[in-house]
């Protein structure tokens, strides 16, 4: 094993986000546009890259891989790649392979999944109206999320809901999620809506601030803040009435760069070390540039040494989105 990939300010990286296509079977209104261009399928890396790729990762001592989109489950051939990245599971060098989904194609993988693994998956769910999945997601049907999760269930896997909190409808429905979440043993998460790409929207009615929807929270559920961290951007209580944490994603209300372990890889092999900024190594160039990892090591550290302190997201009626890269390019 070399040595651990420790940035400037003395953060080690320890997870990897890796992004396997900007495709999606959905368009949820608050990550893309109706209408998307998507990348050339050619300029993607192969499967074969991103196990490359994700590798030189685990040998610099990233413990935790989460494989992400657009939707991870529409990249073809996907399995393949959570079944050579398990190798990495036997030999104890990684401690965790996940997958975020929307779970549309859950209930045909979620075996395979289990097989090579993985052994828990966040799924993206906002509503538990059909009509108003339909309307979030412009295209999708809310039963065969339903069915993904009762597969993923069956397959021995833990599952969380990830839940978008969008002004005007979570408002109503958020005691009920709780519940279905809770009821069904999932861990939640609410997610403030972050002000990536053009979704053809106004983000500022989309915005709810989750300071208010916790107080709204806590009329009906008793929540306790726990010490626990993912060094990432979620804050977690327990719910006293149901055992079960209950997340807050609050990138708009609380910063959350401080303690920060991990990094970003887009489908082309783009490497990100902060979601907010700009700032990115192409490392495509570099697995195609050497047959050895010498230069993609480097350019791995060199991104690692300038990874910025933290980010910078403003929603502002006039200001537009704070990037243009859309979520779907990274995958949140
Ligand atoms: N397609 C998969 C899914 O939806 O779970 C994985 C990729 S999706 C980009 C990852 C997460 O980002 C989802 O939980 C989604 O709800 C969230 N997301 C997308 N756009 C967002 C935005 N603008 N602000 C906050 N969260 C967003
Ligand atoms: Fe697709 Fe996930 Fe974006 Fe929804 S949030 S459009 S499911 S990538």
């Amino acid at each position: 094993m070399s040595c651990a990939l420790i940035d400037r300010f003395g953060r080690t990286v320890r997870y990897l986000r890796l992004s396997v296509t900007d495709r999606c079977d959905l368009r949820c209104v608050y990550c893309m546009a109706e209408e998307m261009t998507f990348v050339p399928r050619r300029d993607l890396l192969s499967l074969e890259e991103l196990d490359r790729l994700a590798s030189a990762f685990v040998t610099r001592g990233v413990r935790k891989i989460r494989i992400t989109g657009g939707e991870p489950l529409v990249r073809k051939g996907i399995l393949d790649l959570f079944g050579s990245l398990s190798r990495h599971l036997a030999t104890g060098h990684l401690g965790e392979l996940t997958l975020t989904t929307n779970g549309t194609q859950l209930a045909r993988h979620a075996e395979a999944l289990a097989a090579s693994g993985v052994r828990r998956v966040n799924v993206s769910l906002d509503t538990l109206d059909p009509d108003r999945y339909r309307t979030i997601t412009r295209r999708g049907t809310l039963g065969t999320v339903m069915e993904g999760l009762a597969a993923a269930k069956a397959a021995g896997l833990r599952v969380k809901l990830n839940t978008v909190a969008m002004r005007g409808m979570i408002e109503e429905e958020i005691d009920d999620l709780i519940a279905f979440a809770h009821g069904g043993g999932m861990d939640l998460t609410l997610i403030e809506t972050m002000p990536l790409g053009d979704v053809g929207a106004d983000r500022t009615d989309q915005y709810l601030p989750l300071t208010d929807l916790r107080r709204r929270i806590e009329r009906r559920w008793t929540l306790t803040d726990t010490a626990e961290t993912s060094g990432g951007p979620a804050r977690y209580t327990r719910v006293a009435e149901t055992g079960c944490r209950l997340g807050f994603i609050t990138p708009m209300t609380h910063g959350f760069c401080e303690g920060c372990n991990r990094v970003r890889v887009g489908a082309t092999g783009l490497l990100y070390t902060c979601l907010g900024q700009e700032e990115r190594t192409d490392l495509r160039a570099v697995l195609r540039g050497s047959e050895g990892d010498t230069a993609l090591q480097a350019a791995i550290d060199r991104a690692i040494d300038a990874k910025p302190k933290g980010h910078d997201f403003v929603i502002d009626r006039d200001a537009g989105p704070t990037l243009a890269r859309h979520m779907s390019a990274l995958g949140g």
